[in-house]
């Protein structure tokens, strides 16, 4: 392949040189099972549906290729949009299914495979590559219509980079992330949980960056996750250029643990709590136990995941009991309930379709319908946190009702335990994420009636700026140092301190070295982050004392734009290091 340089959307930093590989070009496997004659017209819904996912993608696409490339490399989609929007092909999708009487997607699979073969003849007319791009369309239907499946690039040797449509949270869990030395995909902000998970999994990532055009074996290809550029088939200075910046980022991150010791204290004596967040206890390597010191985030649906059912009481005290021996009992570790729904899904629990599932069925919601869910793990945590210190938060919750119910579930489910005669934990606290502007707005009243506040940016933000954080498309939107996410992060904190309840920031803010001045200038005295950035901003805490950090957040409080706060947060930040965010 020629040289080929590509710009996406940095999402976790770091350098990868190495083999690249684009997943989700082989043929799919369709599921083929029969329906019955009540199902056709929610078969038809689904496809109706379908066909508009894979226009909006293709509409997009186009307008990226178009800005990039130009119109004529674009044209390709509007070929692609015009086969979409082929009655011809509808009506035969349509005939079919209810002439079979089979699943859609195998449907579609058999209506595609014909289509193809007609336009393949058509070869003389000037019309060869016809076939081809009817199979893509296809695809890209059967695609949206299926939890898309990875294909076998794990059972290679040799670790490699993968560029692929996109990551979900399950697809992370199940993959050899070992394997993975760098991930590349169309779909995933910076805020996404396949970012999050690249994060704080140390694997550089790039999202927002087009597959259509790549072949699957890209042989030679290089990654700087702090840019957000690809290099396919790289020069020799190229890669002279990657392997210095791999090694500068390096030293950065050793010279970062020389100081894994040091004290988490401002310049002027301050002691500040910095917590951890963690998906799987296995990802804590040895280094970051010597200064764990807690855990404040963590997401217990990455347990649910990677399975085939839901596991039981039992099953789960034993995963919480070992969590808390292989943390240390004496570290507090805060277990966030399970946050499923929207881009979390479990393989074997069977959410229903949403219009909008961002603003549907997720987190708390969930578990009030489903109060066996809650019912059964919050049983596991307090039977397991009798052996350690323990906290539950929950995520999600939009108004002080939803507390106050799961609340007396939470007074339920220990009454049930201690009758029973099971020791269960003494201390465990219960707190909730604020991460959805109302509960936020109405954090006066929250604040008297929980333990303690956790603030989930990667949500709040979200909803604050109506910017889906999966979206890279939209990811210019999506704004940590928006005047209206300050504020709400600063009432939020203030209102923590005037209840007297211990409040801390969760999300990927957190960890972002530009923001540490500031959040400790709000009031913050507690911060829970991915390992990598613990040590960073231990030493930005170090760097600063409370009155320059409240100095620094009163004037970006008063800024009344995004980019002059933003500026101005870089340039007060006290590293001056290769910024690893
Ligand atoms: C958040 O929303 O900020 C958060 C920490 O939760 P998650 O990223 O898992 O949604
Ligand atoms: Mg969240």
């Amino acid at each position: 392949m020629e040289k080929k340089v590509i710009k996406g959307i940095p999402v976790s930093p770091g350098i990868a040189i190495g083999p690249g590989f684009v997943s989700d070009t082989d043929a799919i496997k369709v599921p083929v099972y029969r329906i019955t004659s009540k199902q056709i017209e929610s078969e038809l819904d689904r496809f109706e549906k379908a066909i508009g996912e894979s226009k909006l993608q293709l509409l997009d696409l186009r307008r990226e290729i178009e800005k990039k490339l130009g119109s004529i490399d674009a044209m390709i989609f509007t070929v692609h949009i015009q086969l979409l929007e082929d009655s011809s092909l509808r009506d035969k999708v349509e005939a079919k299914l209810r002439d079979e009487l089979l699943n859609i997607e195998a449907v579609i699979e058999e209506v595609i495979a014909w289509f193809s073969v007609q336009m393949e003849g058509l070869r003389d007319s000037g019309l060869s590559d016809k076939g081809a791009d009817i199979r893509d369309v296809g695809n890209r239907i059967i695609r949206n219509l299926l939890a898309r499946e990875k294909n076998n690039l794990f059972e290679r040797s040799g670790s490699f980079i993968l560029f692929t449509y996109e990551l979900f949270p399950s697809d992370a869990a199940r993959i050899d992330v070992s394997k993975l030395s760098a991930i590349v995909t169309e779909v995933g902000g910076k805020a996404s949980h396949a970012a999050i998970l690249a994060r704080s999994l140390n694997i550089p990532a790039i999202s927002g960056v087009s597959l259509a055009k790549l072949p699957q074996n890209l042989g030679e290809t290089m990654v700087d996750g702090r840019e957000g550029v690809i290099i396919i088939s790289p020069t020799k200075a190229d890669m002279e250029l990657f392997e210095s910046k791999g090694r500068t980022f390096l030293q950065f991150k050793e010279k970062l643990l020389t100081q894994i010791h040091e004290k988490s204290v401002t310049q002027d004596g301050t002691p500040i709590e910095i917590l951890t967040n963690i998906e799987n206890v296995e990802d804590i390597n040895p280094v970051d136990y010597e200064t764990l010191k807690g855990i404040g985030l963590y997401r217990t649906e990455f347990i649910f995941m990677n399975r085939n059912t839901f596991p039981s009481e039992n099953e789960q005290y034993e995963i919480y009991r070992s969590i808390i021996e292989k943390v240390g009992s004496d570290k507090e570790i805060t277990f966030r309930t399970i946050d499923i729904g929207w881009d979390k899904k479990l393989p074997y629990f069977d959410a229903p379709e949403e219009a909008n599932p961002v603003l549907g069925w997720r987190g708390i919601r969930i578990v009030f319908e489903w109060p066996d869910l809650f019912f059964t793990q919050v049983s596991a945590l307090l039977r397991a946190g009798a052996h350690g210190r323990i906290n539950i938060m929950l995520p999600m919750v939009t108004n002080l009702e939803e507390i106050r119910k799961a609340k007396d579930y939470f007074k339920e489910i220990r009454g049930d335990l201690l009758k029973r005669g099971t020791p269960v934990s003494e201390s465990a606290k219960l707190g909730v994420m604020i991460e959805v502007p109302s509960a936020a707005w109405d954090i006066d009243n929250i604040a008297q009636e929980t333990d303690f506040i956790s603030i989930g940016t990667n949500d709040l933000i979200q909803y604050i700026m109506a910017v889906d954080r999966n979206n890279a498309r939209v990811a210019g939107l999506y704004q940590p140092s928006n005047p209206a996410v300050l504020k709400v992060i600063h009432k939020v904190i203030q209102a923590g301190r005037v209840a007297n309840k211990k409040v801390s920031i969760c999300g990927e803010m957190a960890g972002n070295f530009n923001y540490t001045q500031l959040l400790l200038g709000m009031g913050l005295r507690r911060f829970s982050m991915a390992p990598f950035y613990v040590n960073g901003v231990k030493e930005v805490l170090r760097s600063t004392t409370i009155a320059d950090a409240e100095r620094v957040a009163g004037r970006a409080l008063n800024m009344k734009t995004r980019n002059e706060i933003r500026d101005y947060l870089k340039q007060m930040n006290p590293l001056n290091m290769a910024n690893a965010n």
